[in-house]
């Protein structure tokens, strides 16, 4: 949809458009209202040359698409009753938590398997435990491949489907050979588009779930959804959206919070929204508050960083983890909190 500048385009400016329009197979349509003119486009409206080209004419003030620009990701997409199942469990019939540490530590793996029994006892669906780290430090700890190992032996011990995060095709190759339920792509790689493809690709035809972040930076909703459409593009429809926090910070937690973009997304897409208090407050002490608002603004699960012993954990969780008893009411009032909110959804 052409909207000009004026009430209405000169027929020296509409030829011009038509022009443009015809040259990638389109017809443009006038529709006259009671003081403007707007002008429709027929045909594969979303050529982006086409509309780069209609947006740097002088007299056009916007060019707005009628058509969704995802085209596997839309709501109203072939894929809108495609179920994601992991562990036996369908995502959206019940909350699904995802809970464990933030980093595993390699010299202490028997934290990492205490917490492994302890989250499930509390509840939990999903383990997850980081095998590498971004850090904003090079110096930091940047995580251990010999974690891996670590994580493997926690879902042998607990049945537990594992979530860890590939920042790269290295880490991705060691993921895969390990057979990861659940690949986290960080807020870090929210937009490394190629990243993204090559992760839908390598996945393709599995079971394999992908748990994408939104970036740090406020991404507009569409961002994050478009995101996700290469990894579904690349082969892999089993794609999670997670809110995560942005910047700039709200004072006194580590992200704005974000959990409710959770109902905007669920209008645009089928793709089930699973939303990360931790990172997005960053103290164990509010995880819980923003884990039941995500509750209430409909989100498909949660995932939660837990220790067993936070004090002594590595990466965030001295500062964000809860313990398995904090996590284990949580998980309760998440379930009460679902059956009031979608229960009104269908008396509504
Ligand atoms: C994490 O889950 O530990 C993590 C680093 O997340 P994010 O990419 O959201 O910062
Ligand atoms: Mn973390």
């Amino acid at each position: 949809m052409i909207i000009p500048k004026e009430p209405k385009l000169t027929k020296e400016q509409l030829n011009e458009i038509t022009e443009i329009a015809e040259e990638y197979g389109c017809r443009v349509k006038p529709i006259e209202g009671h003081h403007r003119t707007i002008y429709a486009l027929l045909g594969e409206e979303r050529e982006s040359i086409m509309i780069n080209r209609i947006l740097g004419l002088t007299y056009v003030d916007r060019f707005d698409a009628i058509d969704s620009p995802y085209k596997l990701m839309d709501i109203h997409s072939e894929l809108t009753h495609h179920k994601i199942v992991i562990g036996g469990h369908i995502i959206g019939e019940s909350p699904f938590i995802i809970a464990g540490q933030c980093t595993i530590d390699p010299k202490n793996p028997n934290y990492f398997i205490e917490t492994a029994h302890a989250v499930k006892e509390a509840g939990a669906k999903a383990l997850r435990g980081g095998v590498w780290k971004p850090r904003t430090m090079p110096y930091a700890f940047q995580g251990d491949d010999r974690s891996m190992k670590i994580l493997v032996e926690a879902r042998e011990k607990t049945g537990l489907p594992i979530d860890t995060e590939v920042m790269d095709e290295y880490q991705l190759d060691i993921a895969l050979e390990a057979q990861v339920d659940i690949l986290q792509i960080g807020t870090r790689n929210a937009l490394n588009y190629s990243l993204l493809k090559k992760i839908g690709e390598r996945t393709a035809n599995s079971s394999t779930t992908v748990l994408l972040k939104r970036t740090r930076a406020m991404g507009p909703v569409s961002e994050l959804i478009a995101a996700a459409e290469y990894i579904v593009a690349g082969g892999n429809p089993n794609v999670m959206l997670c809110p995560r926090g942005t910047i700039p910070q709200m004072e006194g937690y580590r992200n704005n919070p974000d959990e409710s973009i959770t109902p905007l997304l669920k209008e645009k897409t089928w793709a089930p929204v699973i939303v990360d208090p931790s990172h997005s407050v960053g103290r164990a002490q509010y995880v819980p508050g923003a884990a039941l608002a995500a509750m209430a603004y409909g989100a498909d699960g949660l995932i939660i960083e837990s220790h067993v012993d936070p004090a002594h954990g590595i990466g965030d969780d001295p500062k964000q983890a809860i313990t398995p008893e904090v996590l284990a009411k949580l998980i309760k009032d998440a379930q009460t909190i679902w059956d009031i909110t979608r229960k009104e959804r269908v008396v509504a």
